[in-house]
């Protein structure tokens, strides 16, 4: 049986980590741990957790670290432990990224690849505010974070904490970088490239 990779997808908010992230579950069975995802689950259900990381979500800040390791801790030990996981939008922090070899290790893995989805900020907000007023236009309620406004907050988080991953992995020889501004089938192709680099690596 073939060992399952472990991935993160790097990269600021809008860069295209979800959907590369699905269409990587789509095209090798691998499970989308998303921590945006699983808290925005939290908030819909209405638990204590939804209702405490709320306000901080609205702001386009970050939740504390504690409580979005304890998520993926949690799911590691679902499907993601046999299929391979996605990390999309975790880690965020230098702490979380420590925690994640940590937790991964604990369980006999290690990540093969930390890839990051390099795009044109200025592009990017470009993006977000026509998708902010097309969604208002069709009368659809817009994400409260993703206003241009709670956006370019979201932008400085991503620049403050989590850009310095990028020489984290490096450091660790597992940065590659993919042009996150081509057309989604040339960055999943990309994306595909680096996986059956690491595959080659490991000897899969
Ligand atoms: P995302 O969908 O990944 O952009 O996440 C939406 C929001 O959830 C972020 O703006 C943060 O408030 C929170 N969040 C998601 N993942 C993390 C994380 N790894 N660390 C801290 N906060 C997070």
């Amino acid at each position: 049986m073939t060992r399952p990779l472990d991935i993160v997808l790097l990269g600021p908010p809008g860069a295209g980590k979800g959907t590369q992230a699905r269409l990587l579950v789509e095209r090798r069975g691998m499970v989308q741990l998303s921590t945006g995802d699983m808290l925005r689950a939290a908030r819909a259900s209405g638990s204590a957790l939804g209702q405490r990381v709320a306000a901080v979500m609205d702001a386009g800040q970050l939740v504390t670290d504690e409580i979005v390791i304890a998520l993926i801790d949690e799911a590691l030990d679902g499907p993601a432990g046999q299929r391979g996981a996605i990390f999309d939008g975790f880690p965020r922090t230098l702490a979380q990224a420590e925690a994640l070899e940590s937790l991964l290790l604990r369980k006999g893995r290690a990540l093969a690849a930390a890839i990051e989805l390099k795009v044109d900020d200025e592009a990017l907000l470009r993006r977000i505010a026509g998708r902010a007023e097309q969604a208002r236009a069709a009368g659809e309620t817009v994400r409260p974070d993703d206003t241009p406004e709670v956006f370019e907050r979201r932008l400085r988080e991503y620049y403050k904490n989590t850009a310095p991953l990028l020489g984290y992995y490096y450091a660790k020889g597992l940065l590659r970088s993919v042009d996150g501004m081509a057309p989604v089938a040339q960055v999943a192709a990309a994306i595909e490239a680096v996986l059956a680099e690491s595959e080659g690596r490991a000897g899969l």
